[in-house]
């Protein structure tokens, strides 16, 4: 089965090549190189049908896939959420994200964090699936590490004692959030009998 995934990010569309064993992960790049719908949702699935249904139209009705995810600081009121791309002022500029973030957790105790992630698939035939996806840990207010993607260097998962970005590809994947929710995606995919 081939799905057309509803992101521009590439670091996203690896993980969804790695992550995804039985399914062939295209980019909606290869059909709008411009491919950047506004985001105007208030929650992460809200976000994630806007991508989907984005890519749906810019496909002719192909099966595709989107991925809405960010970091949630109950600390900060759940801060930076659904605006994770863009906290620090810029759409995704990771290392402008990371340095506001980093100011923000100096001013707080509790420095436990989760990413979500919540991932829709819309079938050839229109019916959608939905499956999520979460990892709990804690955040550091430095980097470290030269893996992954996004706030990944100030990420220590429970359980662990390198952050997401100290972490091998393989490694990241079978705790994260996305990893999780992809691999439920997968799942039900097969218990549709939609791929083998
Ligand atoms: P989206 O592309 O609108 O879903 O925004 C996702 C944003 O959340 C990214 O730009 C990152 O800031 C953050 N994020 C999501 N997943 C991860 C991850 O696996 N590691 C680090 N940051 C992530």
């Amino acid at each position: 089965m081939k799905i057309v995934f509803a992101t521009g990010n590439k670091h996203k569309l690896q993980e969804a090549r790695e992550i995804f064993t039985g399914v062939e992960v295209i980019s909606i790049l290869d059909f709008d190189k411009n491919f950047d719908p506004d985001e105007y949702g208030k929650t992460f699935l809200e976000n994630a049908v806007i991508k989907a249904e984005a890519a749906r139209a810019a496909t002719g009705g192909l099966p595709v896939l989107s991925d809405d995810s960010g970091l949630v600081v109950p600390a900060l009121e759940g801060a930076p959420g659904i605006h994770s791309a863009r906290w620090g002022g810029v759409n995704g500029d990771h290392a402008r994200n990371r340095a506001k973030l980093r100011t923000d957790i100096r001013k707080i105790a509790d420095r436990s964090a989760h990413f979500l992630c919540t991932a829709v698939l819309i079938c050839a035939a229109g019916n959608a699936l939905v499956a999520t996806g979460r990892v709990d840990g804690t955040l550091i207010d430095e980097e470290r590490g030269g893996g992954g993607f996004g706030y990944d260097p100030m990420f220590i998962a429970d359980g662990c004692d390198r952050t997401l970005a100290e972490m091998s590809s393989d490694e990241k994947n079978a705790l994260s959030h996305r990893g999780r929710a992809f691999r439920k995606m997968e799942e039900m995919l097969r218990c549709l009998a939609l791929i083998g």
